[in-house]
């Protein structure tokens, strides 16, 4: 059986002291022990961005792509080998910015892939600039004045996308987020999880300081993973911390349902049609 050791590459992550992305690595190293997942039958996408490095730490077999690509490039290889377990490591200027036109489809199409978002809400590797998931008025580079624009509900946008598995963890606690990425592998379908995994070089807001107690499993508080109606309305206090500094941060899993894949519709249109091969055959064939 392997350790969570065994998953880790070679290379050293050069990642900034204290960055939370090194939780997410650990968390994720695990998550694949627990799951005793071989490492050659994993693949790791990845775009652009201090936490798109991460798939570079890793064993498994993994591409890293263009600024914003992650989710087409995973889709594809999801469809020429629905065996393997394929992960798409991004963050959220990579998810929510660049690469925001893919998700909508990704998650309505319920694609067997798991996309684990590190959201430290600003762009680290360009050297601070605010994300959509920036609070309003956080200080940026480009930002001086603090930023003017709301931020991004990432756990309401997924769920509005529908997603059939969407959930939050939180960098500080690894015994939670390695549950949580278990579970979303496991889920068969779409599955996101916005993990907030902080930046200690650039957002001096949004820390493991502001974090600290403010983080509450919803799971644990009695919410029911299996409404959509009860995932909305928790979704929906996300950022109320960003508003009001009393409000608690919820974590854990807002919604699980099962319904069939692409991948299994892929498999019924090639069992209909499959064993054609003249084109004109297939076109009479697909008549009403
Ligand atoms: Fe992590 Fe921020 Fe450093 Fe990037 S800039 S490695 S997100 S601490
Ligand atoms: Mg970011």
């Amino acid at each position: 059986m392997l350790k969570p050791a065994d998953y880790r590459s070679d290379v050293e992550p050069t990642w900034c002291a204290g960055c939370g992305d090194f939780g997410v690595l650990a968390a994720i190293t695990r998550a694949f022990a627990e799951l005793g997942l071989e490492p050659h039958r994993v693949v790791s996408v990845s775009g652009i961005g201090c936490s798109s490095r991460l798939p570079l730490f890793l064993k498994n077999y993994s591409i890293h792509t263009l600024h914003g690509r992650a989710i087409p490039v995973a889709i594809g290889v999801k469809l020429a080998r629905p065996d393997l377990t394929v992960i798409v490591e991004t963050g959220d200027g990579d998810l929510f910015s660049i690469g925001a036109g893919h998700n909508p489809h990704a998650a309505r199409r319920n694609v067997d892939i798991t996309v684990l978002c590190m959201d430290n809400q600003v762009y680290g590797l360009t050297k601070n600039q605010v994300s959509p998931t920036s609070r309003e008025w956080l200080y940026g580079s480009l930002t001086p004045y603090g930023s003017i624009d709301r931020p991004l509900n990432p756990i309401a946008t997924m769920l509005a996308f529908g997603a059939t598995f969407v959930a939050q963890t939180y960098a500080g606690n690894l015994q939670h987020m390695t549950y949580v990425i278990k579970e979303a592998i496991k889920h068969r379908g779409f599955s996101f999880v916005n993990i907030i995994s902080p930046c200690p070089t650039f957002n001096r807001v949004d820390t493991f300081q502001y974090y600290k107690g403010k983080v509450k499993d919803i799971n644990q508080l009695g919410h029911d993973p299996s409404s959509y109606e009860a995932a909305l309305r928790v979704a929906f206090h996300d950022l109320d911390h960003y508003y009001d500094p009393e409000a608690p941060v919820p974590i854990g899993i807002f919604y699980r349902v099962q319904m069939e894949t692409y991948e299994e519709r892929m498999a019924k249109v090639k069992a209909r049609y499959g064993g054609l091969e003249d084109l004109q055959e297939i076109i009479d064939a697909c008549k009403p």
